[in-house]
């Protein structure tokens, strides 16, 4: 499966997953003299996908790689979030660029699929080699070096294997065992999907809410299509009675049935939706990132949710750390015990983030949903100090990052 003859001095690394942690780690592995083998489950990188943000370290990362310009090229410039009340009527309008600055100072919203394809399209052309439709099935760590062996029946042999897949992990399933102990699930599901954009919006997100149940649209520039959530919270993970698509449309279906404004349009475009993505919303907590020669990074670490909106953020400046860190030691253990100390705390104060996000974005009663509200209505009057997110920019800056010229100089 993989060709030994393009072994580089460093070591050979294989990365479980590519999406944003993946090629971002490998693009620096590689750029460190590593000698790098991605694989990814799917058939390809995926494309599209719903508005994500980088901010903060993650532009300077981007800036090191050098696609600052084409990540500001994909700024999607969202104009407005538009806050409504049950009865449809507007409670309130944030414009994202008066909370971030916009752009110019260091924050940037992009579909995910472009973000991935900026990533992808920059290693795909270096010494690193990806393999798709590929999965690692076991990984035998004999403390000298890693065999894996994948679902295609092969088996090769790594100095370190680095798990990038997911929320989900599979890597962390192999290293750690089953999900649930680390998984801190935060009382929400969701189901994401497209449809027409019936609306005509342009530059901007509806969010509708009642007591337990949001939906939220989302328009990407004057996109035909609009990204569309439907959000409900339970106390329940439901995924052991809903496992299936047909169940899950039901449910979603039962949970919104007698919601008004244009849910039952939402209900309806979902349940025709052949791209629809059931998922928990849910936070990794792990007490250590790695075993022996196995680390984790991104999502699988270290997942913040969407209530934080710092998991793409957070997977770019994992990876660059965690590669710089590897670049910088002889010994992966010494490697991942730097990584680890200088992300730790900024992972987790950005998943801290996830509880005021979820008290403004999905407000579970109707008396938090009129406190959110009255903030909003005044945001008009006072539109410095008590904008949503002034705190958590302060968050998404709190690390400087590491310099690793020296490792570039002496690979
Ligand atoms: C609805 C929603 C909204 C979000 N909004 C924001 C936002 O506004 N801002 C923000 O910063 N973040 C947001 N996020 C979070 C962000 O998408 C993730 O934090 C980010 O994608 C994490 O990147 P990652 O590379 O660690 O993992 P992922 O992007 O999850 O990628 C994992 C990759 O691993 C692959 N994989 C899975 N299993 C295997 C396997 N067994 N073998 C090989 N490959 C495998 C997957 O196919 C995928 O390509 C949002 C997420 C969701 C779901």
């Amino acid at each position: 499966m993989i060709d030994r003859t393009h072994t580089k001095q460093r070591g050979r690394i294989l990365v479980s997953g590519a999406s944003i942690a993946g090629p971002t780690v490998a693009y620096w592995l590689d750029r460190f003299g590593f000698d790098v083998t991605v694989i990814e489950q799917a058939g390809a990188v995926r494309g599209g996908g719903y508005p994500i943000d980088v901010r903060g370290p993650a532009v300077e990362v981007a800036k090191r790689m050098g696609i600052l310009s084409g990540l500001r090229s994909a700024h999607i410039d969202a104009k407005r979030i538009t806050f409504l009340l049950s009865n449809g009527s507007v409670a309130g309008t944030i414009r994202p660029e008066e909370i971030t600055g916009g752009v110019e100072s260091h924050d940037i919203e992009l579909p995910r699929g472009d973000l991935t394809e900026l990533l992808y399209g920059l290693t795909r052309n270096s010494s690193v080699r990806y393999v798709f439709n590929e999965s690692i099935t076991s990984v035998d760590d004999d403390g000298k070096g890693v065999t894996a062996t994948f679902r295609s029946g092969a088996s090769e042999r790594y100095d370190v294997v680095i798990g990038t897949d997911g929320l989900h992990s599979n890597t962390r399933r192999l290293l750690f065992g089953p999900e649930e102990p680390f998984s801190n699930y935060l009382g929400y599901c969701y189901n994401g999907f497209t449809m027409p954009n019936f609306l005509a919006l342009s530059h901007e997100s509806l969010t509708y809410t009642t007591p337990g149940r949001y939906a939220v649209l989302s328009a990407v520039r004057n996109s035909p299509v609009l990204h569309a959530f439907l959000i409900f919270a339970s106390e329940e993970i439901p995924f052991s009675r809903h496992q299936d698509p047909v169940s899950q449309r039901r449910l979603v279906a039962e949970r919104f049935e007698g919601i008004g404004w244009e849910v039952p349009r939402l209900v309806t475009a979902m349940e025709q939706a052949d791209d629809l993505y059931f998922d928990v919303v849910s936070q990794i907590h792990l007490e250590r990132w790695s075993k022996g020669r196995v680390v984790l990074v991104g999502d699988s670490a270290f997942a913040p949710s969407f209530l934080s909106g710092q998991g793409s953020s957070l997977a770019i400046v994992g990876a660059y750390i965690l590669a710089g860190e590897l670049a910088a030691w002889d010994n992966p253990a010494q490697a991942f015990a730097a990584y680890e100390k200088l992300m730790r705390p900024y992972a987790l104060a950005n998943q801290n983030l996830a509880a005021d996000g979820g008290d403004f974005l999905l407000p579970l009663t109707q008396k938090a949903i009129d406190v959110r509200n009255r903030a909003l209505s005044n945001l008009g009057s006072s539109r410095t100090k008590e904008m949503p997110g002034e705190t958590s920019r302060g968050v998404h800056c709190s690390l400087r990052l590491p310099e690793y010229s020296g490792a570039l100089e002496n690979r």
